[in-house]
């Protein structure tokens, strides 16, 4: 080495500004904070993946187009291959649309309180983020949602329905205005639909190859398998031919495709899931409704509440003491005060419950 002292390379100014999206991972006995599903994938499906990952050609680089995989996730959702792109998780394919549609000089717009990766990753892309309120009970006007497309002009448009963290989903009217609007000023809508399984509405239904909509979805909840990293997009066969020309080539792995392929072979037992799931929904709603908490009306695996009389970072902090993580919303903007819990098994839900119910009782320390 010269006798120079190294200068450290500096991080780009707009990204040492940035906080990282982090939820902690404590070891506590019921876990209740990501919104992963509560069980394992079936164990026939951990069998065929075993197999058929004994036969990768491991020398190979796996397929490019991933092929098969679009093809199964295309026939599940009833569209062509074409209009199908898939990557390691819906959060890179939030990515590569704004490495295609975002980037430097352009604008995203979103709709708050919403997933906060949405304006995380369209500003690490480099682009600008305008971000418009929801109304106090967090829902979202069609017209004020148009309105704000037409003045704000931006390159991209993020809905979320069922939205993360309020669990409320968007009507049609919503998502109908807020394309319509994004036609006008040249803009693509995204509708995040990670919980979309869970709903009673997909916007999935407005797909169109002339128009600028597309529709992101994850095997990362409803199937079970977070651990895999893997989501797609479903949306007009232009979009998808942009999304090739910047996602790195081989990005997709080989055992990656094939759990992909063959998680949708057990299509019964993720819906099972989802049915549980739901009317395990319906049964905290109704306990929470019994203590005192504010809740909002969820149609995804989780719901947001915020205690009543009692600082919500507390209540937090005693649920950990009594071995239950929930998602500790209570510092974010516009979200004071709340908690987030995921719908876990029956056992995990009631576990939080009783200690819920303990703690409020208790109530703030004097
Ligand atoms: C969990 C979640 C995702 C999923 O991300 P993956 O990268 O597919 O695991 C995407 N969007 C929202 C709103 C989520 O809550």
């Amino acid at each position: 080495m010269s006798d120079t002292t190294a200068r450290r390379p500096s991080v780009r100014d707009d990204v040492a500004l940035m906080a990282g999206y982090h939820s902690p991972q404590l070891d506590v006995a019921v876990r209740l904070n990501t919104n992963e599903a509560p069980g394992s994938p079936p164990e026939a499906f951990s069998e065929a993946l075993v197999a058929a990952v004994r036969k990768i050609d491991w020398n190979r680089y796996p397929d490019r187009s991933a092929k098969d995989l679009r093809e199964a996730i295309a026939s599940l959702e009833g569209f062509d291959a074409a209009q199908v792109f898939a990557a390691n998780g819906s959060n890179e394919v939030l990515q590569s649309l704004c490495l295609a549609y975002g980037g430097s000089g352009r604008t995203a717009l979103t709709f708050e309180p919403t997933y906060a990766l949405h304006s995380h990753i369209a500003r690490v892309c480099g682009t600008n983020v305008v971000e418009f309120d929801r109304d106090a009970g967090f829902r979202l006007d069609p017209a004020a949602a148009a309105a704000a497309v037409r003045e704000v002009r931006p390159h991209l448009v993020f809905l979320c329905s069922p939205n993360n963290p309020t669990g409320m989903l968007e009507d049609r009217e919503t998502v109908e205005a807020v394309l319509t609007a994004a036609g006008e000023v040249g803009a693509l809508l995204i509708v995040d639909e990670a919980y979309g399984q869970f709903a009673p509405w997909s916007a999935l239904r407005l797909l169109d190859e002339d128009l600028p909509l597309v529709v992101t979805r994850t095997y990362s909840k409803t199937w079970s398998m977070a651990g895999a990293r893997l989501g797609y997009m479903i949306g007009p066969t232009w979009v998808v031919q942009a999304l090739e020309s910047v996602a790195l080539p081989y990005h997709l792995d080989a055992v990656t495709q094939l759990a992909g392929v063959l998680a949708l072979d057990h299509r019964d037992a993720m819906e099972q899931r989802v049915a549980t799931l739901v009317e395990e929904r319906g049964r905290v709603s109704a306990a929470l409704g019994r203590l005192d908490v504010d809740q909002w009306p969820s149609a995804a695996n989780f719901i947001l509440f915020r205690p009543r009389g009692i600082d919500g970072r507390q209540v937090w902090a005693e649920l950990v003491e009594r071995g239950v993580l929930v998602r500790d919303c209570s510092s974010w903007p516009r979200l004071e005060g709340c908690l987030r819990v995921t719908l876990g098994t029956r056992d995990e839900d009631d576990v939080f419950l009783t200690a819920l119910g303990d703690v409020l009782a208790a109530g703030a320390p004097r």
